[in-house]
């Protein structure tokens, strides 16, 4: 059974970009099936923009990219449906103190009390020996005494992922293909912030397995974390989901989408009349094409078509007179 997720943060409006990888997890539910969950992320409080998800419910909605689980905007409230909520990160933060604790029972996490101080000195010398900057390991080596006392005594502190040395780590993706890392090139995460909440990164693994998610469709700047996703999986002794990373949506001048070069917020385009209908099928087509020459879906057209193995390995330019013209 298909089960995927669409995982905004509700930090602003909502990018064109988001709209797609929303879009993508929908067809490919629908076409299977399976089912379809909104799940907000808003582990990371500095970011939270108010307003953010009543209005990304509503372009969702006003785009047809409806979800079976998740929140929902009921009359004044924000609601959530399905057996597997809350869906909004922040009111999950037992489940991820739950999840920590077993990590650090495994030996896969340690507690890292080493100041903002410390952590810039190490970078700047690591930077000037032309290394890498990446956290030194400091904290790996204290004893469980000397972590407690140091809590007692009020020592802030963050919860880092402990990779093994020199360990090669493998995954494969749908549009990227066999994707291999050393643990020696990647960083002991940190899992679990000063302020007691998770990092994306923790969150992420713990709610995609709970949730039962089976393939993690989402945009390619994901691609450099999915090797820490991957090592958590290995930890806990969970099954993998399946990963789908998007190409970039571009700009003309072939950089990543922004604001610079004009309208990138969904809501902006529904407000200027836009039709939902026209933006769903030129979206559709940046990153993926079907099988046959024609270039107008509807939606249940789309899902009929919808297959990951025809998604683009390289971006698609976003042409703003081609959706004018639509
Ligand atoms: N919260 C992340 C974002 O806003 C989701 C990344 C993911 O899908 O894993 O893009």
């Amino acid at each position: 059974m298909v089960r995927v997720r669409f995982a905004p943060s509700p930090t602003g409006y909502v990018h064109i970009g988001s709209l797609r990888t929303a879009l993508y997890n929908f067809l490919y539910a629908k076409k299977m099936n399976g089912s379809y969950v909104l799940r907000i992320e808003d582990t990371d409080q500095t970011r939270y923009v108010e307003g953010s998800i009543e209005n990304l419910i509503n372009c969702l909605v006003k785009t047809g990219i409806v979800h079976e689980e998740g929140p929902f905007i009921k009359g004044n409230d924000i609601e959530e449906i399905g057996s597997f909520g809350p869906y909004t990160q922040s009111k999950r933060l037992n489940i991820y103190n739950e999840y920590i604790e077993k990590l650090i029972e495994k030996d896969w996490a340690y507690t890292c009390f080493c100041s903002q101080d410390r952590l810039a000195e190490v970078r700047d010398q690591q930077k000037a020996k032309g290394e890498t900057p990446k956290y030194d390991g400091k904290c790996r080596q204290l004893s469980k005494t000397e972590v407690e006392e140091k809590i007692k005594s009020g020592d802030p502190y963050v919860i880092r992922l402990k990779l093994p040395v020199d360990t090669i780590i493998s995954f494969e993706d749908m549009v990227r293909g066999s994707i291999v890392f050393n643990t020696n090139d990647l960083d002991d995460q940190v899992l679990i912030k000063t302020d007691g909440f998770p990092t994306y990164h923790f969150a992420v693994v713990v709610d995609d397995h709970l949730m039962g998610i089976t393939h993690i469709i989402r945009g390619e700047e994901w691609l450099p974390s999915t090797p820490k996703h991957v090592a958590l999986y290995k930890a806990f002794k969970w099954e993998e989901p399946k990963y789908v990373h998007l190409p970039n949506i571009l700009n003309d001048d072939k950089k990543k989408l922004s604001k610079r070069q004009g309208d990138v917020a969904v809501e902006d385009f529904l407000k200027k009349g836009y039709l939902p209908e026209a933006l769903i099928n030129y979206i559709a087509l940046l990153g993926w094409s079907p099988d046959s020459e024609e270039e107008v879906f509807t939606m249940e057209e789309l899902i009929q078509k919808f297959d990951l193995t025809r998604i683009n390995k390289s971006g698609a330019v976003f042409d703003r007179n081609k959706l004018n013209w639509m």
